[in-house]
């Protein structure tokens, strides 16, 4: 039998950029999947769907439900985007970050493991030390900077609250995930779209900041890998080797196989200078270490947005 051969899994999130990832591989491993998502999910998608927003009025006794009859459930529905604004972007992000992971959290029996997507912004980006940046380990304090981190620090607050009345959750803080699907809000998305029109490339800060880009296809396999082991655990899924903005712009020229232009502007408050998984947690927990290859990575993702802008 497959690793999660007759499993009942609930992805919620299932429709977004690692959720349509995560359901794809849980299907393959053997599981009956329900995904649980306010969008429709991609055509294609195995399982089943149920089209909800996680806190809808009538959501409670439907959860309760689908939820109750599980095996294991991820819980990645969110609002992400550090850099998002608007009138109104706390409080959708208290909504969806916290409130809804209040829900499923509460809804789901203690004793049914849960996976939760939390981010590496909790910790403000990696510190400098007298030998250059150190790697952010699971056991640093928390430092979130901007409203999403933030939200993020308290959704993980809940799981710690699980915890501690004995349910089983596992944390996963995934680094700059990137690769095919990647949300168009993100850095590498809008990069590859603009070099591609040939406008140029909006880059905040200095070229000189890094980030620790990570393959979703990594991010999926260290998920299943703490879906498998079913305990309460927090874990960085990140590669430890950062690359610069500066190698990120080159990867995406190549990638285009065009030269492109830069606009440098200011960063905000919630970017910090580096990001750098320590791995030593990951290796022993999910038993690999998430390694990208920035070149292929970056190809990979534009190669994916290439079709869907045809299509
Ligand atoms: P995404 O926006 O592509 O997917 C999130 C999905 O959640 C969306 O499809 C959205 O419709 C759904 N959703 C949000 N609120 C909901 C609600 N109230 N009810 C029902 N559905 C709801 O995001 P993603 O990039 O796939 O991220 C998945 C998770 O991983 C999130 O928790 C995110 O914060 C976290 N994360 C992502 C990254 C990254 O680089 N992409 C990095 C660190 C952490």
């Amino acid at each position: 039998m497959s690793a999660f051969g007759g499993a009942r899994v609930v992805v919620t999130g299932s429709a977004g950029f690692i959720g349509t990832h995560l359901v794809r591989e849980l299907d393959l491993a053997g599981a009956t999947v329900t995904g649980i998502d306010r969008r429709p999910p991609s055509f294609d998608s195995p399982g089943a769907h149920l089209h909800l927003d996680l806190l809808a009025p009538v959501a409670g006794a439907i959860l309760r439900d689908v939820l109750g009859s599980a095996d294991l459930v991820f819980h990645l529905a969110a609002r992400p985007g550090v850099r998002a604004t608007g009138p109104t972007v706390e409080e959708d992000r208290r909504r969806d970050n916290v409130d809804a992971g209040r829900v499923v959290l509460g809804l789901t029996p203690l004793d049914v493991p849960i996976v939760v997507s939390s981010s590496s912004s909790v910790y403000g980006g990696a510190r400098s030390s007298g030998l250059g940046v150190r790697p952010s380990r699971e056991t640093d304090p928390l430092a979130p900077r901007g409203g999403y981190a933030r939200s993020k620090a308290a959704l993980e607050a809940l799981c710690h609250e699980r915890a501690v009345r004995g349910g089983v959750v596992a944390v996963a803080r995934p680094f700059t995930v990137s690769g095919d699907g990647q949300r168009p809000d993100m850095a590498l998305s809008r990069w590859l779209r603009a070099g591609a029109e040939g406008r140029p490339l909006e880059v905040l800060g200095s070229l000189a900041r890094a980030r620790d880009v990570t393959d979703v296809h990594d991010v999926v396999r260290g998920l299943l890998a703490l879906g498998q082991r079913g305990e309460t655990v927090t874990v960085n899924l990140g590669t430890g080797r950062p690359c610069t903005l500066a190698e990120l712009v080159d990867a995406v020229a190549a990638a285009l196989g065009r030269p492109v232009d830069l606009r440098i502007g200011p960063a905000g408050e919630e970017e910090p200078a580096v990001t750098r998984a320590d791995t030593t947690r990951c290796r022993q927990v999910c038993g690999f270490v998430p390694r990208a290859d920035l070149t292929a990575l970056v190809r990979r993702q534009w190669d994916s947005l290439r079709l869907a802008v045809a299509a």
